[in-house]
């Protein structure tokens, strides 16, 4: 493999002159009268700008997660991580990148809003990946690779070996989106930054942390594609209640394991209920908090389930999904009221 990160960077990025806010020109800790960003005196904490870099998150989530603040982007969901890495890496109109299909949708409306050709590979009957099949999907053109483990819909990890030989593979960014990776028992790519200079691991607050309100996602990376980063993003992009909301939820990790510890659980409890029904055909292994379920009728009992308040992912119209259900993982009453609900389908 031969990765140059400045031969993937679309020049006017490589060249941008970042602008440079207030916070980022005084760090000291000593000054005690702000004059410096026309902020008002008054409405004190919420008066003043947030940490741009919000180095506190980064700290606390440090010792968690395995990795050092410098190879960390935070941004506004994991959305936002997605965005930049067109916008940093892709020329609208003329490069391409490469993709599993099915998996998550934002992926493609990101390539589709900045203009960046789309190329979907499908996996094969188990949505298994196949290295060779994807790298043979990629010209000189081709930028990223998406890759999503556990992936959605399907809810499996893909196999750790075929990862790693797309990331030899390929000489541009494998972005490796690991949103489900606290459900897994495999090791996450997370750990394994050092071996491949050219991923991007993708964390969220929005599943196991159960804080998908509060907009925060996570991208670990080299210190060089973070800068690039950090020069696209907006200059605030995450808010002081998201930052101080995230500190919060970092000192209580125990209630955060004790929340997967339980999905798991309800997880083994649902993948054998929800096969001894008739109308289920198919469960599909997981690793993550959902379950993707092929049954008789998607369409019909979809609509079923809606007339009696539940609501699950209809996954019909998705390629490899025909007639499949996506259902995440509830409380144990919450699942039991959909177990009722399937067992009175007529
Ligand atoms: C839910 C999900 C995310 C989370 O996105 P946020 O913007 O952080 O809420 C990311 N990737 C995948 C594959 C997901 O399913």
């Amino acid at each position: 493999m031969n990765f140059e990160l400045e031969k993937l960077v679309r020049p006017n990025i490589w060249a941008l002159e970042p602008y440079s806010c207030a916070r980022d020109e005084f760090k000291g800790m000593d000054a005690h009268v702000f004059l410096d960003a026309n902020e008002s005196p008054y409405n004190d904490p919420l008066n003043r700008y947030p940490d741009p870099l919000q180095e506190r998150v980064k700290a606390a989530l440090a010792p968690l997660k395995g990795v050092s603040p410098e190879k960390m982007f935070l941004g506004n969901g994991s959305d936002e991580a997605i965005d930049l890495v067109y916008r940093v890496f892709c020329e609208p109109k003329c490069d391409n990148v490469v993709a599993i299909a099915p998996t998550y949708g934002m992926y493609k409306v990101c390539a589709d809003i900045n203009e960046v050709e789309y190329r979907p590979v499908p996996l094969d009957e188990h949505f298994q990946l196949n290295a060779d099949h994807l790298l043979a999907k990629t010209d000189e053109h081709t930028k990223v690779i998406w890759l999503c483990s556990p992936n959605n819909p399907s809810g499996n990890c893909l196999q750790p070996d075929e990862i790693t030989k797309v990331l030899r593979g390929f000489n541009g960014v494998v972005v490796v989106d690991e949103a489900y990776s606290d459900f897994s028992d495999l090791m996450p790519f997370r750990l394994r930054l050092d071996e491949f200079p050219n991923i991007i691991v993708l964390n969220t607050f929005s599943k196991a942390w159960a804080s998908a309100s509060i907009r925060l996602g996570i991208a670990f990376t080299s210190p060089e594609i973070i800068a690039l980063f950090n020069k696209v993003k907006y200059p605030y992009n995450i808010n002081k209640l998201t930052q101080d909301k995230a500190l919060e939820m970092l000192g209580e990790v125990f209630k955060v394991e004790r929340w997967c510890t339980q999905i798991r659980m309800e997880r083994e409890h649902m993948l054998p209920a929800l096969q001894e029904l008739p109308i289920v055909k198919q469960v599909y292994p997981t690793d993550a908090n959902f379950v993707l379920v092929r049954v008789t009728d998607a369409n019909a009992i979809y609509h079923y389930l809606i007339q009696r308040g539940v609501v699950v992912r209809n996954r019909n119209r998705v390629q490899l999904c025909q007639n499949c259900l996506r259902i995440t993982i509830g409380t144990q009453p919450e699942n039991n009221e959909l177990l009722a609900a399937l067992r009175q389908y007529r």
